[in-house]
């Protein structure tokens, strides 16, 4: 019967809820935990913040095709292309971004710019922590976007000059002895 047959559908929901009733509360202990990331969990695959690429010579990757900003459907990339000169090189290509801005008022992180991108220039980060009271802080500018220079070219992170003498290990590490 009609009415049986519900009635087991109810206790069965039922019981998937007592089970989880009983179950250990898992949270984020965001902003408030351990590490880099204040205890937020992200996948590896999280779409976060982007960042314009360098090769491995540090010259921005990005040639200023406009491809990624034809893609967005927001609206939201805004480019201008400049010549690189043999006095003045930023890519490998024959132009490059003078200007490179994402507007993440708008920004949906869908992706496409990344996948329109023939140089692999922009590609999604993993930074989440943007929220902001002002709008304009919004807009991000290369500057912000730009991949640090790679560590052989002197840009490591982690041994910069004023990470090193606020770390009486690294500092340890960096000292070059006198010679006699
Ligand atoms: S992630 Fe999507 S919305 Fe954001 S800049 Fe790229 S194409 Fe535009
Ligand atoms: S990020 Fe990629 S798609 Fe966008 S302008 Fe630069 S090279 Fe072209």
């Amino acid at each position: 019967m009609a009415v049986f047959k519900d009635l087991a559908a109810v206790a069965k929901g039922m019981s998937v809820t007592l089970r989880e009733l009983f179950q250990p509360t898992i949270v984020e202990n965001y902003p408030d935990g351990k590490g880099l990331l204040r205890g937020a969990q992200f996948q590896e695959r999280y779409r976060g913040v982007h960042v314009l690429q360098r090769d491995e010579s540090g010259l921005e990757k990005c040639v200023a095709c406009f491809l990624c900003a034809a893609a967005c459907p927001s609206n939201c990339i805004y480019i201008e292309a400049a010549e690189n000169t043999a006095e003045h090189r930023v890519s490998g290509a024959e132009r490059y971004a003078r200007v490179y801005n994402i507007d993440y008022n708008r920004c949906i992180f869908c992706g496409y710019c990344v996948e329109a991108c023939p140089t692999d220039a922009i590609t999604h980060g993993h930074g989440f922590e943007i929220a902001t009271f002002n709008a304009s802080n919004l807009v991000y500018r290369k500057e912000q976007l730009l991949a640090p220079m790679p560590a052989h070219l002197g840009a490591n992170a982690v041994f910069n000059r004023a990470e090193v003498d606020k770390n009486p290990e690294l500092k340890m590490l960096s000292d070059v002895p006198e010679k006699s």
